[in-house]
């Protein structure tokens, strides 16, 4: 079996990882930085303990997949719990709406804000059903990179892809889906949210991405005891039970090529280490950019790819914890309109934003000193445009988060609370994670025909590369960016088996 090197060590890679040693190979992996999970990284500190990117985990069955390469059960390493209600949602106007966990009831609860809407969100989230259900057939679990690898349409064409296509709606954005099936403006506004799971806009993203809805409310929400930061933890266990070899403060300047091959790394500390193939979790534009250039680079096609949206996060250890709100809570901006064209179109922070918050004291009282809470309150912003300097905006820009929390969520003496304070700037993302423009969910999903496709996982430039992570297909997010590190392992395993057998 073959010796391979993982570039970075983020949910990705370590899928990538653990998959890769479960098949035989052997696994080193090099992380530049000191711990191991990438974004899904913790901060603890004076008693509190913030998950610093993901808190929200939804579709554990990616995770339970790459266990079971190993036969291992998924129970034996996570305590995963279900969330009831999945979300809280906040509005300019003062309603509040529980988007509940069973679908049913989601759709009641919606009701009673809008009595029409109860059937157009049980419409919707049939063609959410049906877009989820061509997502996992077509685009999942395979190294795909257009149109072209989802569906032979030569060989197959057939009534049923021909229905299969015509799902995709092909000629409609996210936000032209929506208003076909409901139409309050705060259930439409709910409901384009999902696609900030993929940090892009719902005006500009495909309809096929109203799938991730369902993926939602079909599989649920869970948060693992002890933190997102649990899954890293449990994949590398499971990687060092199987041989993988960890190294972290591991920088890789370079990857070298042999006769167009991949077949070495350079590392910062000007090492050589040679492998038989190489998987990258770095962000795709920049591996290419930056670990290979030359001729590579020029036919990667970095000129359709655009960085998906940044954000701020703010860590608030609160003295006393506000009970009204739940686990997960979305407190919506005035006009979503105005946000999206000031995040997306015009590149500038949201005058008036939606804020995500976190509240875990209430599923794991451990975040907190006793009474307390380990607020997480997260904002979109435009990924990094030139002459944006986070570091003088932050001040100006807390003050309007904590000022939105006030007035549309009741909690105007939050600033009264504040016992602890950290924050993470589009800067500070950047350099943290060596992504594409601070982008926190890799490529934006734009274009209503190519917008969900990204860098395939086996590289069309490079023999012997493979790419795995939030910027490579299937697009980013805990399950995306686990399950591209399992399809990354596949591919690579399959290339291997088949040198093998040619030799
Ligand atoms: C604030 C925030 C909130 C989020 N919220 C959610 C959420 O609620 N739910 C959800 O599903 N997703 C969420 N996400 C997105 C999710 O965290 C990411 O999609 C996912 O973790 C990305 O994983 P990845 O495999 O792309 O690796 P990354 O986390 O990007 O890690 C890549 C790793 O590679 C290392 N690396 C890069 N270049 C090199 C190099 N040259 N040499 C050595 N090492 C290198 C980096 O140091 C890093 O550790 C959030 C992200 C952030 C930042």
């Amino acid at each position: 079996m073959s010796h391979v090197g993982i570039i970075g060590g983020g949910l990705g890679g370590l899928a990538a990882a653990a998959t890769l040693a479960a098949r035989g190979h052997k696994v080193t992996l090099l992380e530049k930085n000191g711990w191991l999970g990438g974004k899904a990284a913790v901060l603890e500190e004076e008693g509190f303990r913030f998950d610093m990117g993901p808190t929200i985990l939804t579709m554990p069955r990616v995770l339970e997949r790459v266990f079971a390469e190993a036969g291992r059960d998924i129970a034996d390493y996570l305590d995963l719990r279900r969330l009831d209600p999945q979300w809280r949602c906040f509005y300019d106007d003062g309603t509040v709406l529980d988007l509940r966990d069973d679908p049913k009831l989601a759709a009641r609860e919606i009701g009673r804000l809008s009595p029409e809407d109860e059937a157009g969100f049980e419409r919707f989230m049939k063609v959410a059903d049906r877009l989820s259900d061509v997502s996992d057939r077509f685009f999942f679990w395979r190294s795909v990179e257009d149109l072209r690898d989802t569906m032979d349409l030569k060989q197959n064409m057939s009534l049923e892809t021909l229905r299969d296509v015509m799902a995709l709606r092909m000629h409609r954005t996210v936000a032209g889906q929506i208003k076909r099936d409901v139409r309050d403006p705060r259930v439409q506004q709910m409901l384009e949210h999902f696609i900030q799971y993929v940090g892009s806009s719902p005006l500009a993203s495909p309809a096929v991405l109203c799938g991730i809805a369902q993926m939602q409310q079909g599989e649920g929400v869970w948060y693992p005891m002890g933190g997102t930061r649990a899954v890293p933890q449990a994949l590398v266990r499971l990687g060092e039970e199987l041989g993988v070899d960890y190294r972290t403060g591991v920088d890789v300047e370079g990857i070298e090529l042999e006769g167009g091959r991949a077949a070495a790394v350079r590392l910062a500390s000007g090492e050589r280490m040679a492998f038989d193939r190489i998987v990258s979790n770095m962000d795709s534009v920049r591996t290419y950019r930056e670990l290979i250039g030359g001729d590579a680079w020029k036919r990667f096609g970095h000129k359709n790819r655009e960085a998906a949206c940044s954000g701020v996060v703010l860590y608030l250890g609160l003295r006393e914890a506000y009970d009204h709100l739940a686990h997960h809570n979305f407190v919506f901006s005035r006009d979503p309109q105005e946000e999206f064209r000031a995040i997306y179109d015009r590149g500038v922070p949201a005058p008036d934003p939606t804020a995500y918050i976190a509240a875990p004291a209430r599923t794991e009282a451990a975040v907190a000193p006793e009474g307390g809470e380990a607020l997480y309150v997260l904002v979109h912003t435009p990924y990094l445009r030139d002459g944006q300097d986070w570091a003088r905006m932050l001040p100006e820009y807390r003050k309007v988060i904590l000022r939105k929390l006030g007035r549309a969520a009741g909690m105007d003496d939050l600033e009264d609370r504040i016992a602890f304070e950290r924050a993470l700037t589009p800067q500070d993302i950047h350099e943290r994670y060596k992504v594409l423009n601070g982008a926190i969910y890799g490529l934006a999903s734009h274009g209503r025909v190519n917008g969900a496709f990204k860098p395939g996982n086996r590289s069309r430039q490079v023999p012997g590369l493979y790419l795995a992570g939030g910027s490579a297909h299937p697009g980013p997010g805990m399950p995306m960016a686990l399950m591209s590190g399992w399809i990354a392992a596949d591919s690579l395993d399959g290339d291997s088996v088949s040198n093998v057998a040619a030799e």
